[in-house]
């Protein structure tokens, strides 16, 4: 397909058109395009570079790149190992998970800017002709006939146009317009926490702690080489209230949580500094219409407990691949056929939900009551700290999760990758 020829008749058609170039729209794009299935991914923002978003690629998610034999270039890219993870529960500090007792192949968590990850997937999916991404291109709502979804509305700097496809998949996140332009039902959980998301410049220290609750506070700190990215837990609703005891109060709360960020923290010069991410919980009841599917957060808005969604996400569209390219290679799919992927999904998805809901209504809630009294911690985590094997299994849980998918879609390898021409 010629994108910028066909733009011009403000229309384009495709097999299948992803919206969303997060986690699971790349990846989709990536597997239907190795298949042989020609594919448009829109990305409404110009790059991926964007600092909110999830850095965890975990086992699970290595597993998947082995098997579709990219897992040494993917090795490349810059990332930091680790295996073991500890947090303080007030001044305590205890592992609640180790990943070196797993079994996993790759037994670690690599912690890889975003963006990156998702410049590896689109510089794999250029081998295909058949992988469009369209940058810069945002959905505004979905084309129909009858009942059937028949493709996107979709607009970037030069107008607005149609995309026509067998398939849409909306993989637009949490706050998708794609399912809610299909008016499918969201079953609301709730998050007790939003997000407060910074960075802070690093000097000499390593130390390799990630979470850290005290009464009242709670933190993430992430290593990103140069620089530590802060994600700070308030209460859900309070960031005005943060605001109005102003920003030496905020970054003074910072330090008592991590004193190693004190140099660091003065980064942070204006609340323009610190982005708000909202937290939310939610799912889908039905994943599925005629010619429509929704995947990752758009199917299942998940929590940033356990930093697991972004690993969620590719594992929905390694599912979806697996039930779908062979079928779409060779036409349309049926209704039938895409609820066989939520069939596959939706339990892994609910047990993690479920668990984040714990954690979430057990220690988030509970560590951030604004409470004098020293924060314990919670009898879990310290039954975990005390018994190594059950480290392993929080940690499987974690990184490699229920029911884990492994690719059986097929690569269908273009004449043009088959024999490159000689330059
Ligand atoms: C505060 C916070 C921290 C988190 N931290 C982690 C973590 O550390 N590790 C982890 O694994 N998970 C984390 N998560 C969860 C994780 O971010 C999501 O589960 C994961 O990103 C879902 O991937 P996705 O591809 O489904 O959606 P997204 O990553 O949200 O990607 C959706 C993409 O669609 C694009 N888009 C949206 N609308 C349109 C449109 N109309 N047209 C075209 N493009 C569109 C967006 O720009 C985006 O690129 C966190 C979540 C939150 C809220």
């Amino acid at each position: 397909m010629d994108a910028a020829s066909s733009r011009k008749q403000r229309s384009i058609s495709t097999r299948c058109c992803i919206v969303g170039g997060g986690p699971a729209g790349m990846m989709l794009g990536y597997l239907l395009a190795r298949a042989g299935v020609d594919v448009v991914v829109l990305e409404k923002h110009r790059d991926f570079f964007r600092d909110f978003r999830g850095d965890t690629v975990h086992p699970s998610t290595m597993q998947v790149m082995d098997e579709l034999g990219l897992i040494d270039d993917f090795l490349k890219v810059p990332h930091d190992k680790l295996q073991k993870l500890d947090g303080y529960f007030g001044k305590t500090r205890l592992r609640i998970a180790d990943i070196s007792r797993t079994g996993a192949k790759y037994p670690f968590i690599a912690f890889m800017p975003q963006w990156d990850f998702l410049d590896f997937l689109r510089e794999k999916g250029r081998r295909y002709p058949n992988f469009t991404l369209m940058m810069g291109t945002e959905a505004t709502g979905l084309v129909r006939n009858g009942d059937m979804v028949i493709g996107v509305h979709a607009t970037d700097g030069s107008g607005v146009f149609t995309i026509m496809a067998d398939l849409t998949v909306g993989c637009d996140g949490r706050h998708s317009i794609i399912r809610a332009s299909a008016g499918l039902e969201v079953e609301e959980i709730g998050a007790p926490m939003d997000v407060l998301w910074f960075r802070a410049g690093k000097s000499v220290e390593t130390e390799r702690i990630l979470a850290r609750i005290e009464a009242g506070k709670m933190m993430v700190t992430l290593d990103r080489g140069t620089y530590w990215q802060c994600a700070y837990v308030i209460p859900k609703g309070q960031y005005d209230a943060v605001k109005a005891r102003g920003l030496e109060s905020f970054r003074s709360d910072v330090v008592s949580l991590a004193p190693m960020l004190k140099p660091g923290v003065a980064d942070v010069k204006t609340w323009d500094d610190v982005k708000l991410l909202t937290v939310a919980v939610n799912r889908l009841k039905q994943w599925t219409r005629p010619g429509l599917l929704c995947i990752g957060d758009a199917a299942h808005a998940m929590s940033p407990v356990g930093g697991v969604g972004v690993n969620i996400a590719v594992q929905d569209a390694v599912a979806a691949a697996n039930c779908l390219a062979v079928k779409l290679e060779h036409g349309a799919v049926s209704e039938q056929d895409l609820v066989e992927v939520q069939r596959r999904r939706e339990f892994p998805m609910r047990i993690t939900q479920a668990m984040q809901v714990i954690v979430q209504n057990n220690i988030v809630s509970a560590a951030l009551k604004p409470d004098n009294e020293p924060l314990k911690p919670p009898p879990f985590a310290r039954i975990v700290n005390a018994v190594p094997w059950l480290q392993g299994l929080t940690a499987r849980f974690l990184a490699v999760g229920v029911r884990p998918e492994h690719v059986r879609s097929k690569e269908v390898v273009p004449p043009e990758v088959r024999s490159p021409p000689c330059r």
